[in-house]
């Protein structure tokens, strides 16, 4: 038994994800105790009820549906009494209670152990038999031993957020995450996976199982054909033991092996790629196990195979459909800017994913394509939303699947009212961004997108205060070369000319990695992040240098900005390397003037260091994403914290209130072109500090031009001054709201429950 018991637990631990690892035991524990049904109950805190996440016997599609307050029913009363029960005859006992859309009336035996882990009940574990029969000792250690194990995985997976929770029987159940981009929508979720990637298969409940099979046969067969040809082609140019590993997959596909394992896992309640990636993931932990070298490179093989095999499932399944819905929800694990590509804009309504944060990069891009988006929703559950009504709240990060008639309608009441109230401030766009007493506060756009619409934007803005030049690095498949760099750049400097144009020099790392350059850290945002890479690989840096000089020939309205800037050593090095572009260029007969160089001020260690950066570049612009993230200690990217990122927590204010004052006494220039400028209360702070411009996305201006137009600069320094006298940031957010609201500005702030 003990034996049994080890190697469960390495499967359970070994899973894709906690869903995978709780199928996987419960399939395990049946078999172990030679038992009819095995059953998973979760203790859901918010519900305060336990919820049927996982069984093999009773019917699947009970899975979420059933749910029971502690004390009702057996299973409730072994979380309400945290003790094991062992019942010969359960329907004779006074707590059994008969959920219908188990089928579980044909079970007589019961035996059921608590999940506890350090003393909180998480759930409930539970055998059945048909027929009578007293599960013994040897029964009930294992199970309890088993869910004593369990209790630690479990315990891991609820803090981390990797568990998904089903959803509510039936009628509406709401998700909160982090508000990521604001609006709102109503539409169908979509639940897509990155192509052909076996690990980031959702799992998703057939809907008709025999179409299931179908198409997994059909993949395998063209699979199959594949390899005949790929053996056929390579027959004379390769070692006959090198042809013999062709047959060998075939072996592999054929209907004995990997396809009937597979069928049987369809038949159980899997969708066809959840299927092939749950069984190629167990055989791969086989081979790689096993002490044959021989065999362990095998594992290799099978997941290539699967891989193929799930390419071709994908063709014409939901990981990315022929046809969007109208009002597509986009819904995933992670959710990359490529795939946000792949839905027509006119279709996307919203955006929703498990990871990521409001400053994560997808949630910048988004916002700069206003589609309403909420992020880190940790316990969302993947496997049954693909194609469920859903609205989608980016004000406030909810989620509401299913949701009733009522919700719908009230909904859809407040996006009537968003919709009127963009096209009222729409009618002062091309009015310039003045305060009532007479004050320009030149407002500016931040870019890096090719949808940025720069016909319509140029008439109102001051110029690009940042264009992050890493969006078009991500979607490529390796460093673009100085020419596909010159002619991106000067897209941008064209279009805004001749108003400046603010470029950044490359800024990946943290949550920002290319795809051809990956960078593997145990603290990203701590580690090798812009500069700190460009300086390392002065070839890149210096092909873009060039790039954006070239591009700026004639034109003169280019400005380079230096991220995650710490010493003064790294911007006297890139100094140099700027100056070398431009001789450079010049010995080959491209004259070019030199461009006005900026700081991002964004590693507090800058605060302290204006003087001496002062002496060095022309101008600063404040990260105060960034900037928030470090002073306040929050990885910005992490749900679990999200609640603690706060750009207007006292201490960054204070920190910002500072900087504008000294770079004024310094005759530095300081704009700001993080978060916080686009959100109408926090740019009149920052006008009222005393920030010379103020860079946000495109559709941040209305609200902030509107709040701009309305408020003083006497005000704005009024607000600065009393808001830095209080000391938690939920008094800044109050205070913040009540004056909006004294000058009729409500409106221009998120709705609030
Ligand atoms: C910031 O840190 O505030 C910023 C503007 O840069 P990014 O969000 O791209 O890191
Ligand atoms: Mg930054």
């Amino acid at each position: 038994m003990l034996e049994v018991l080890r190697r469960i637990i390495l499967e359970v631990n070994g899973a894709r994800n906690l869903d995978a690892a709780l199928s996987t035991m419960v399939r395990r524990i049946r078999k172990a105790m030679r038992t009819d049904v095995c059953s998973f109950y979760l203790f859901d805190a918010d519900l305060d009820r336990l919820v049927l996440m996982e069984t093999i016997g009773l019917r699947t599609q009970a899975v979420g549906q059933v749910t029971l307050p502690v004390g009702e029913g057996l299973v409730g009363l072994v979380a309400k009494r945290e003790e094991p029960l062992n019942l010969e005859d359960a329907q004779s006992h006074a707590h059994f209670r008969y959920f219908e859309a188990t089928g579980e009336e044909r079970y007589s035996s019961f035996l059921g152990v608590p999940i506890i882990h350090q003393r909180r009940m998480l759930g409930v574990l539970v055998v059945q038999q048909s027929e009578k029969r007293r599960y013994d000792e040897a029964d009930e250690a294992f199970l309890v031993t088993m869910a004593a194990q369990l209790a630690g995985v479990l315990a891991h997976a609820l803090a981390t957020g990797s568990l998904s929770r089903p959803t509510l029987p039936g009628g509406q159940a709401t998700f909160t995450g982090v508000a990521a981009s604001p609006g709102m929508a109503i539409g169908e979720a979509v639940v897509i996976a990155p192509p052909a990637d076996l690990n980031s298969v959702p799992d998703l409940i057939p809907t008709d199982v025999d179409y299931e099979i179908e198409r997994l046969k059909e993949a395998i067969g063209k699979v199959r054909d594949e390899i005949r040809s790929a053996g056929e082609r390579l027959a004379n140019r390769i070692s006959s033991q090198e042809l013999a590993l062709f047959d060998v997959y075939q072996q592999m596909l054929g209907e004995a092996a990997l396809s009937q394992e597979v069928v049987k896992r369809i038949r159980e309640g899997q969708w066809a790629p959840g299927a092939l990636a749950d069984v190629v993931r167990r055989h791969v932990q086989y081979l790689e196990r096993v002490d044959d070298d021989y065999l362990r490179e095998r594992a290799a093989d099978v997941r290539d195979l699967g891989r193929r095999v799930l390419a071709h499932l994908q063709e014409g399944t939901s990981a990315t459909p022929d046809v969007y819905p109208e009002n597509t929800v986009l819904v995933g694990d992670e959710i990359s800017v490529a795939m946000l590509g792949e839905v027509p804009r006119d279709r996307l309504a919203g955006l929703v994913s498990v990871r990521g944060s409001s400053t994560s990069h997808v949630a910048i891009v988004a916002r700069a394509m206003g589609i309403p988006t909420v992020l880190g929703m940790v316990d969302l559950p993947l496997p049954r939303l693909n194609g469920a009504r859903v609205v989608l709240d980016g004000h406030r990060g909810r989620l509401f699947v299913r949701p009733s008639e009522e919700l719908e309608s009230r909904y859809q009441s407040m996006i009537d009212e968003e919709q009127a109230l963009s096209e009222v401030l729409e009618h002062e766009q091309d009015q310039p961004s003045r305060t009532p007493d007479g004050h320009d506060m030149p407002l500016m756009v931040n870019t890096g997108l090719a949808v940025d619409a720069v016909a319509s934007l140029k008439a109102r803005i001051g110029g690009v205060g940042l264009y992050r030049t890493e969006v078009p690095f991500m979607i490529t498949e390796r460093f673009p070369g100085e020419q596909e760099q010159t002619r991106l750049y000067r897209e941008q400097l064209e279009g805004f000319a001749p108003l400046p144009v603010v470029m950044r020099t490359l800024d990946i790392g943290g949550d920002k990695d290319l795809p051809y350059f990956p960078i593997d850290e145990a603290n990203p945002f701590l580690g090798w992040r812009g500069i700190r890479v460009t300086l390392d690989h002065p070839e890149v840096l210096m092909v873009q240098l060039r790039a954006m000089l070239r591009a700026s020939q004639g034109l003169d309205n280019l400005q380079v900005l230096l991220p995650m800037v710490t010493n003064v050593s790294e911007v006297d090095d890139a100094l140099r390397l700027l100056e070398r572009a431009i001789s450079e260029l010049g010995e080959e007969g491209v004259s070019v003037a030199r461009p006005r160089v900026g700081v991002m001020i964004e590693v507090p260690a800058t605060l302290y260091q204006l003087e001496a950066l002062a002496r060095r570049v022309d101008f600063f612009s404040v990260g105060s994403n960034d900037l928030t993230q470090y002073l306040l200690a929050v990885d910005r990217n992490n749900p679990r914290v999200a609640e603690l990122y706060d750009a207007c927590h006292p201490a960054v204010l204070s920190a910002l209130s500072r900087l504008a004052v000294e770079s004024r006494e310094l005759g530095v220039p300081a704009s700001v072109c993080g978060e916080l400028a686009g959100d109408p209360a926090g740019a009149l702070l920052l006008m009222g500090m005393g920030f010379e411009a103020l860079s946000m996305n495109a559709p941040s201006l209305p609200k902030v031009r509107a709040a701009v137009r309305r408020v003083s600069l006497e005000a704005a320094q009024q607000l600065v001054e009393d808001t830095l006298l209080l000391d938690c940031p939920l008094a800044v957010r109050r205070h913040l709201d009540d004056r909006m609201g004294e000058w009729q500005l409500g409106h221009l702030l998120p709705p609030k429950d």
